[in-house]
């Protein structure tokens, strides 16, 4: 639960990850609004709080977002979808798990974004990441909107027939919301190209429609595009081989830790290697694997993507590997780190900890891992920081393509698409370091990304009228 407290000179917030400063009094009307509407929703909050730390800026500069109340109807979704999504496992018991699908804002084109099968999953996650992908598709210059969905199913330790069983009772409701021009969804945690072709299966039978364009990420023989599997964790590497070429530097022996094994990290370790890194750590929840030698990514995606097995079991099959169960990956000394699992999973004492072993640059593969005190400090420290809003777009950016080729009956080369994600994640660092730069904070990737794809929105909502 968020609480807010007045003392006699500042105010603050206190969320679940620790206390963040007070906003200017320009947006915190707006901020005192949010948690007063949606009460208990702590992830969204904290989302909500990093964006109006950046916009006070626009705010004093552009009067009429005030008046129009821009940045009310940009914190408030679209719509809201809540159902239920009952199912069978193999030995006939029932269960009945909850779906999700915000559709944030459309302002700028169909509602875009993922869906996550975690029992972690609620409405106030839902709330957050489809907040951060409206930003973040604004951010790749696409014609996409931002929304996001999922479940609190755990398809871990689940048959491929009960995860079947259980996609298509999620899509029975939830495909009367989706359309090629409506709401497009993809993968995100558990959700990966399996669980989308049983998705998308379960659409085509419903409506009986083979619509291409409804879902993104699905495989290469039926409508997938080429680098989109890939797409995510290239695009961070790519966005952070970007800030290192501003700073005069490269990839070139590097030492890098990735944290999480699924699809984020394991691309984002791919490229990595391939600009010249060396990445000795990634992890899953069950604990880290260090590897001197730098991860041996086919062992990596034999153990995740065939066995779908625990990380420990690479350290039993790579003699150079050892597993650490449970523990911190951030305690691994590296220069750079790429959180690729989870929210809010450098905390401050990581943050502390990536700092004192000398990390220079931190660059978020997933959605809003750090916690806001984990960001201070970084800023604190000078150590240079990319938001996942912007690192992590080249997945819906190239979801995007695939919608661009779905459209046209055409195919890409991989190469083509490659060439194109990497252009559009330069063209992203560009942008937010610009901006950083026009709004008085040099080098802030943070404010440049919260106020790039703030404005590019902001035009749209102010076009479309009071709608
Ligand atoms: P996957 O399900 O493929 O992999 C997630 C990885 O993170 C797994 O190794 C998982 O371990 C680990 N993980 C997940 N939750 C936790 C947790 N609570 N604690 C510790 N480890 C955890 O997901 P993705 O790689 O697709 O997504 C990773 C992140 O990237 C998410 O934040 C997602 O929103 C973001 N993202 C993904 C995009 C995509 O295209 N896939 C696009 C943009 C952002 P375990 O298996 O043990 O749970």
């Amino acid at each position: 639960m968020t609480s807010t407290t007045m003392t006699s000179t500042t105010m603050t917030s206190t969320t679940a990850t620790g206390t963040i400063p007070a906003l200017p009094p320009v947006v915190e009307r707006i901020y005192e609004d949010v948690l007063r509407r949606n009460a208990g929703e702590r992830e969204f909050h904290q989302a909500v709080h990093e964006v109006l730390e950046s916009l006070a800026v626009v705010l004093n500069r552009h009067r009429e977002y005030t008046d129009l109340k821009t940045v009310e109807r940009i914190c408030e979704p679209e719509r809201q979808i809540i159902f239920r999504v009952p199912w069978q496992d193999d030995r006939g018991e029932v269960h009945i798990n909850r779906g999700f699908r915000v559709e944030f804002n459309s302002a700028l084109g169909p509602y875009k974004g993922g869906l996550r099968f975690h029992p972690s999953v609620n409405l106030g996650i839902v709330k957050f990441l489809g907040f951060e992908q409206v930003f973040k598709n604004a951010l790749t210059g696409m014609p996409i909107g931002g929304g996001k969905g999922g479940s609190d199913f755990d398809p871990k330790g689940r048959s491929d027939t009960e995860i079947m069983r259980f996609c298509q009772s999620f899509m029975t409701e939830l495909y009367r919301h989706l359309g090629e021009y409506t709401d497009v969804p993809a993968g995100d945690i558990g959700v990966g190209a399996r669980e989308i072709g049983y998705l998308f299966g379960q659409y085509k039978r419903i409506t009986n429609r083979y619509e291409s364009g409804v879902i993104t990420g699905k495989g290469l023989g039926w409508g997938g595009a080429l680098v989109r599997t890939e797409a995510t964790g290239y695009g961070a590497a790519f966005f952070a081989a970007a800030m290192m070429a501003a700073a005069g530097e490269s990839f070139d022996g590097r030492r890098a830790v990735v944290s999480g094994s699924g699809n984020v990290a394991v691309y984002g370790i791919e490229k990595i290697h391939q600009l010249g890194g060396t990445v000795v750590a990634c992890s899953d929840s069950s604990g880290y694997v260090v590897d001197e030698k730098g991860i041996d990514l086919e062992v990596l995606k034999h153990v995740k993507e065939v066995q779908r097995a625990r990380i420990d079991v690479y350290a039993e099959r790579v003699p150079s590997a050892s597993f650490v169960p449970g523990g911190s990956i951030w305690d691994v000394p590296c220069d750079v780190a790429v959180p690729s699992a989870t929210q809010n999973e450098i905390d401050r004492d990581a943050a502390a900890t990536l700092v004192r072993n000398g990390c220079r640059y931190v660059v978020e593969g997933a959605n809003m891992p750090s916690t806001p005190e984990a960001v201070g400090l970084f800023r604190e420290a000078g150590t240079r920081f990319a938001p996942g809003k912007a690192a992590n777009a080249g997945g819906v950016a190239t979801s995007a393509l695939e919608m661009q080729q779905n459209a046209s009956r055409d195919r890409w080369t991989f190469e083509h698409t490659e060439d194109r994600l990497e252009e559009i994640m330069r063209d992203i660092h560009t942008r937010c370091f610009e901006t950083a730069d026009e709004y008085g904070s040099p080098g802030d990737l943070v404010l440049g990304a919260n106020v790039a794809g703030f404005l590019e929105v902001a035009e749209a909502v102010h076009a479309l009228g009071l709608v």
